[in-house]
């Protein structure tokens, strides 16, 4: 509706009449515009009498337990008929049920998610959208009531949101199974009891030596003799984390050493008078290939100008050796003065240009400043300001395969024009 009176009030502003092509309206007459809003509001309630009889039509189906999942769910195959969509049915694929009723009794045996996610990954098993499997796809399964013949649909009308209704497709997973299953997931789910007092700066930046995926935060609580817990952090793979040892390997590193080690290289590299220059050798390089043709331009204008000049002091000593005559001094003379004329005004412009280019050279002792203000920085901000700080300086941290972190090669972000920064 609004769409279409505005498209008409945009007609009327350009002085363009509308003609419906259905309807063959006159849209500047009165009785033309009003049957124009009249289709409008038609279409509108067309366009939502469709969205809602779409929306019941799918609650019905809901109601009735009719297949929602098309092809995601392991161990299901929706089989949809093209002609007749009365046909269409879901059925199960054996092989992947079986997976399925495996993966079931091993979680209720004891076996964890991670664990689960890593047999299934190392015998070659993917989920039903070609991936490896995680320990959030195991819980996924672990949950889903479509194993007990069961269909969930969400529901914006109820308090509860979520329902749940008998279906009409076969189980794969007995209700005893499904039981026990619910309540080890309850048992075994520990709530985080306190939060890990630990802020991972380079969350993101490091990276798995074998993999290449980022590493991601873990933490080892012990408890020790004395009775008192002792909690460390590390970094580990996040493939590994996820998918267990046939995804990749844990590769542990200490948090608080390798954060020590790159924050005091880091902050080592910056302070090196060397870098000032480096940085501003490269910045004012990149402005100037920009400014390059002009520079060039303003050169060949200049030449120009001087051979120019050099002319017209010919021109004289050919008059005084009495080579041209007076009249012919003059008209030579002025075709220098207006060529000489058209070359200045074109070197004004290039100034014009040149000291207008919003980039201007850097002075190396402000970036001097910049890099000297960085170690304080650094040194009193929180560790969240920190780990903004070296996610805007660093665009990775790369662990070498033995783990040995006084090998890492630290790469300077954008911001950095991508140094690499010494690990000696
Ligand atoms: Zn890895």
């Amino acid at each position: 509706m609004t769409d279409i009176l505005f498209i008409t009030e945009l007609f009327e502003k350009l002085g363009v009449t509308l003609h419906s092509l259905t309807e063959e309206l006159q849209t500047d007459t009165p009785m033309g515009k009003f049957a124009l809003q009249m289709l409008g509001s038609v279409a509108e309630h067309e366009r939502r009498q469709t969205t809602q009889n779409v929306r019941l039509g799918m609650q019905r189906r809901n109601r009735l337990g009719k297949w929602n999942s098309g092809n995601q769910v392991l161990g299901y195959r929706w089989a949809s008929h093209s002609v007749n969509r009365h046909l269409s049915h879901v059925e199960i694929i054996p092989d992947e049920a079986r997976l399925v009723q495996y993966i079931f009794k091993w979680y209720a045996s004891g076996l964890g998610l991670r664990a689960i996610a890593n047999c299934l990954n190392k015998d070659g098993h993917q989920t039903k959208r070609g991936k490896m499997f995680q320990s959030v796809s195991v819980k996924g399964i672990l949950t889903n009531v479509n194993y007990i013949g069961k269909v969930a649909y969400t529901d914006s009308t109820t308090p509860e949101h979520k329902i749940i209704v008998e279906g009409e497709h076969e189980p794969i997973i007995s209700i005893n199974l499904w039981k026990q299953v619910q309540q080890q997931l309850a048992l075994r789910f520990r709530p985080p009891t306190r939060r890990i007092a630990h802020t991972f700066l380079l969350t993101g930046l490091l990276k798995c030596p074998t993999c290449g995926s980022s590493m991601v935060a873990a933490h080892v609580s012990r408890k020790r003799k004395s009775g008192a817990r002792s909690v460390s952090h590390y970094y580990i793979c996040g493939r590994y984390n996820s998918g267990g040892h046939s995804a990749c390997l844990p590769h542990h590193i200490p948090a608080d050493q390798v954060e020590d080690w790159v924050s005091k290289h880091v902050q080592r590299f910056l302070s090196q008078p060397n870098v000032a220059e480096r940085l501003a050798i490269k910045l004012n390089h990149k402005r100037d290939k920009k400014m390059e043709p002009f520079l060039k331009q303003m050169k060949e204008v200049k030449t120009q100008i001087d051979s120019l000049q050099k002319r017209s002091l010919r021109c004289y000593e050919l008059f005084e050796d009495g080579h041209i005559n007076s009249q012919e001094l003059k008209l030579k003379l002025g075709r220098i003065q207006s060529e000489t004329a058209l070359l200045e005004q074109q070197r004004q412009e290039l100034e014009q240009k040149i000291v207008e280019e919003p980039e201007q050279p850097i002075p190396l002792n402000s970036i001097h400043r910049v890099l000297a203000d960085f170690k304080p920085v650094l040194q009193n901000a929180t560790p969240n300001q920190q780990k903004a700080l070296f996610r805007s300086m660093l665009a990775k941290v790369i662990l070498p395969t033995d783990g040995d972190i006084t090998q890492m090669i630290i790469q300077g972000s954008e911001a950095l024009l991508n140094m690499e920064i010494p690990n000696k």
